[in-house]
């Protein structure tokens, strides 16, 4: 399947979150609940105005499971999911909360906390993982969609079974380094701990569900 590049802004950003030395990785994990989040509540608000979906608080909510032995971490929802050309526009570009930051290269050096005080979305991602497989149903379409990408080569698009409207987002946790102990982020009481540091105030029950061996 041919890889499509990313545009030139977003490749930057991206190589910036591969090779990232920010000490604070942990914000992902803030970034893919609030995308999350931010999904729930456009399904929420459509529901409002919309007879045809009912919208039962107990239907939407967010999980997060790790898988130890597999070095996987999967953030899922029940929110409004992406069409297969929403999946293109909206993780092949640079964020949008974030791109005002990345405008020159030594803004980037002079102010690296700025990831932390303004978050940089999704891309995010991969300061923890090296490969990132998202797998969505948008509210109104029969098929899902599967967007992977392993950084700055590119991203595959191609059909995926999915039941349920949603999304998953199914990151693959790096090998850990010296500096760096990436099983943080598969160890349940660690991936507790961020959520309540920065996802306290989510809408949304935040469902944790825990394989190890
Ligand atoms: P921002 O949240 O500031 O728009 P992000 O990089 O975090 O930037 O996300 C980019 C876009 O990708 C979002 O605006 C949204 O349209 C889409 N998106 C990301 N995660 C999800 C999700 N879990 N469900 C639905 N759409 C999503
Ligand atoms: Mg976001």
């Amino acid at each position: 399947m041919a890889k499509k590049e990313f545009k030139a802004e977003s490749k930057r950003l991206l190589d910036l979150m591969i090779n990232s030395i920010y000490t604070h990785k942990e914000i992902f994990l803030r970034e893919l609940i609030s995308n999350s989040s931010d999904a729930i509540d456009k399904i929420y608000y459509k529901a409002l105005t919309d007879e045809n979906i009912s919208f039962s608080k107990d239907d939407y909510f967010i999980k997060i499971e790790a898988d130890k032995d597999n070095r996987i971490l999967k953030i899922s929802d029940t929110g409004i999911g992406m069409t297969k050309d929403e999946l293109e526009e909206n993780l092949g570009v640079i964020a949008k909360s974030g791109s005002f930051a990345f405008k020159k290269e030594n803004e980037i050096k002079d102010g690296f906390d700025i990831i932390g005080q303004f978050g940089v979305g999704f891309y995010s991602a991969f300061m923890v993982a090296d490969k990132v497989t998202v797998i969505s149903k948008a509210l109104g379409e029969e098929k899902g969609y599967k967007w992977e990408s392993t950084g700055a080569e590119g991203y595959t698009i191609e059909d995926a079974d999915k039941a349920e409207v949603g999304t998953e987002i199914i990151l693959h946790i790096k090998p850990n380094t010296e500096d760096e102990s990436y099983d943080d982020y598969l160890n349940e009481y660690r991936l507790r701990s961020i959520v309540k540091k920065y996802s306290d105030f989510v809408r949304y029950p935040i469902k944790m569900d825990m394989k190890t061996s």
